[in-house]
């Protein structure tokens, strides 16, 4: 990587950012792509947000990337919103174009490319989301959006998960969603077709935790947990053994990193090769560094 007067400058602001993949991703994408830019990551205090942002537009910032627990504030500092970042309520990219502030949101549809790239297709089907937090509302607003039939949210604080489903309910009349809790006993699990682990339970370090038991569940039910770290939580070990669909949340991280990229060069890339470059360089390098 060469860097001259001419660099492009992208960035990722949040706190804690120390264990973020994001700038490996980022940088062999430029170096591949033969881009004279560079990413790198910052740890903000809430108090500098706005400081930060004015920064970024003053030393002309290309683009940045938001994470937790920025991604609902920054909307205050944007100009305009696209439609995911907009329905999701939360940014994870910006772009800077000639001063102006570009707002979008990548975790959705990088989940959708993992869903796409298996041939899998939510339309019409029963779908269980365990957590109610940034994640859970990230996927399960882009979940309604592409049709499905019913959307169950399961959470720890049951009032968060309650709020979640009526802002689903609001944009979505007519899937039939409902709520609830993690600890619920009853409910009848064989209806569904996707599970979508949503929590941090199973989380590095609590490897031994489940969010919920998977004998429960039909034997041809997709199982999805977007955990990354590690690699292949204790639910998808679970599913795996079952003999059922399972899906780890690597993939998903690239995908939305490749697809900020993409927003910010403005083209297209071959983002499923680049995603199975890096998840092969990932996987071979020490888990517990993610
Ligand atoms: P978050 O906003 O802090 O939400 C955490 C969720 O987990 C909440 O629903 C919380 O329930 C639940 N939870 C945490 N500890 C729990 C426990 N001991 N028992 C029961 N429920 C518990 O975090 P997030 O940003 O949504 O991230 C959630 C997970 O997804 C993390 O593991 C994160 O690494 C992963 N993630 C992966 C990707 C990807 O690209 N693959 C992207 C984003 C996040 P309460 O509401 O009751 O607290």
């Amino acid at each position: 990587m060469k860097i001259n007067s001419l660099t492009r400058l992208y960035c990722l602001i949040g706190n804690p950012i120390s264990k973020s993949l994001s700038p490996s991703i980022h940088n062999y994408l430029f170096d591949k792509e033969k881009e004279n830019a560079v990413y790198m990551a910052f740890n903000i205090e809430k108090k500098d947000l706005e400081n930060t942002i004015n920064g970024f537009k003053a030393i002309n910032v290309k683009g940045f990337n938001v994470t937790i627990p920025y991604k609902i504030d920054i909307i205050n500092f944007l100009d305009q919103l696209s439609y995911e970042s907009e329905l999701i309520g939360a940014v994870n990219t910006v772009k800077i174009d000639n001063g102006k502030l570009v707002g979008y949101n990548t975790d959705g549809l990088g989940f959708l490319k993992t869903l796409e790239e298996r041939n899998i297709s939510l339309k019409g089907k029963n779908v269980l989301i365990l957590g109610a937090g940034g994640a859970a509302q990230s996927i399960s607003l882009t979940v309604a959006n592409e049709g499905v039939k019913s959307l169950t949210i399961l959470n720890r604080t049951v009032s968060k998960s309650k709020k979640l489903v009526e802002k689903i309910k609001n944009r979505f009349p007519e899937i039939e969603s409902s709520y609830g809790s993690l600890n619920e006993k009853y409910i009848d699990l064989k209806k569904f077709d996707i599970l979508i682990n949503c929590t941090s339970i199973g989380m590095y370090p609590e490897v031994d935790k489940m969010p919920i038991e998977i004998n429960r569940f039909n034997k041809n039910v997709i199982v999805y947990d977007i955990i990354y770290k590690p690699l292949e939580t204790k639910l998808i070990k679970s599913a795996k053994k079952e003999g059922m669909i399972a899906i780890g949340g690597l993939d998903m991280l690239i995908y939305q990193a490749l697809l900020s990229d993409e927003i910010w060069l403005g083209r297209k890339l071959d983002i499923e090769k680049t995603k199975n470059i890096l998840k092969r360089r990932i996987l071979l390098e020490n888990v517990e560094d993610i």
